[in-house]
């Protein structure tokens, strides 16, 4: 075998690699990036791509902006909030700390931006200062805007230490960032505090709260409060899989329409997790 026919062997196996690596990987950038806005009403509006499900709500006062996503579409999303604001100013709040929720958050500066009551040292190693929040929510914060009341509730910890959740009060929209993944296999890890039986416990307390119609998840499909329910039945069901391997199949098999992330998420992931919990 000659230089010139090795390189074409090794060549030719790069662009099978590169071609299943695209194939396995594709739908989850889809999902993950692929843009679009939803109106809700006239003053809210749902900017999807970017990683994962925002919002923009335009008050009497201020316009807010519900977790500020990463790369090119955080800019696209601050421009939005930004021709909306006007004259107003923007206030933002960020579900959690995650990457894909908080990575906009340089384009914020000398904004308002509320986060859950994380160890500050913790926060700043892993968004760096030019993405730093600047108010921390232990247990819960409302906001009063006008024509507008915003609840920020402090459920963590739960998939992160610190997760909050958003309840516009006069619209009966709740946004619950990633402590829903609609119809997609949940993201635990440990590094992140992620505790299924907590998680359980913070979806229990959705599920009494009054008042909600429509139901924002951090990724996913928008919907309604059926949704927190399912998200609880996707646990307990991971639940018993974890105890009892003979169930693992049959319970794997109700959430085939789930959306796997590649290495990342699934249920056989979860049913791990659990078990080294
Ligand atoms: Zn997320």
């Amino acid at each position: 075998m000659n230089w010139k026919r090795i390189i074409l062997v090794i060549a030719g196996i790069l662009v099978l690699i590169a071609g299943a690596a695209a194939f396995i990987y594709y739908p989850t950038y889809r999902f993950m990036f692929a843009g679009g806005t939803q109106t809700v009403d006239t003053v809210l509006t749902i900017v999807k791509g970017g990683g994962g499900n925002s919002g923009v709500l335009l008050t009497d006062s201020a316009v807010v902006v519900i977790d500020t996503k990463m790369g090119g579409d955080a800019e696209k999303l601050y421009n939005l909030a930004r021709s909306k604001a006007g004259p107003k100013k923007i206030i933002v709040v960020n579900t959690h700390y995650h990457g894909d929720h908080v990575k906009g958050n340089r384009y914020y500066k000398g904004c308002d931006i509320y986060i859950g009551a994380y160890d500050q040292k913790f926060l700043l190693d892993d968004l760096g200062p030019e993405n730093m929040p600047n108010h921390f929510v232990k247990d819960s914060l409302i906001l009063f805007l006008g024509n507008e009341t915003l609840c920020l509730y402090n459920l963590g910890p739960a998939h992160t230490w610190n997760d909050m959740i958003v309840l516009l009060k006069n619209r009966k929209v709740l946004f619950t960032g990633d402590l829903i993944f609609n119809k997609v296999n949940p993201f635990l890890v440990k590094k992140s505090g992620a505790n299924v039986d907590q998680w359980i416990g913070a979806l229990d307390r959705m599920m009494k709260m009054e008042g909600i119609d429509k139901v924002i998840p951090g990724h996913g499909e928008t919907g309604d409060k059926a949704m927190i329910a399912m998200m609880r039945n996707y646990f307990l069901d991971m639940k018993v899989a974890a105890a009892d391997p003979t169930k693992e199949k049959e319970m794997t098999a109700k959430y085939k329409d789930w959306m796997v992330i590649p290495m990342m998420t699934s249920p056989g992931v979860t049913i791990d997790y659990i078990r080294k919990q």
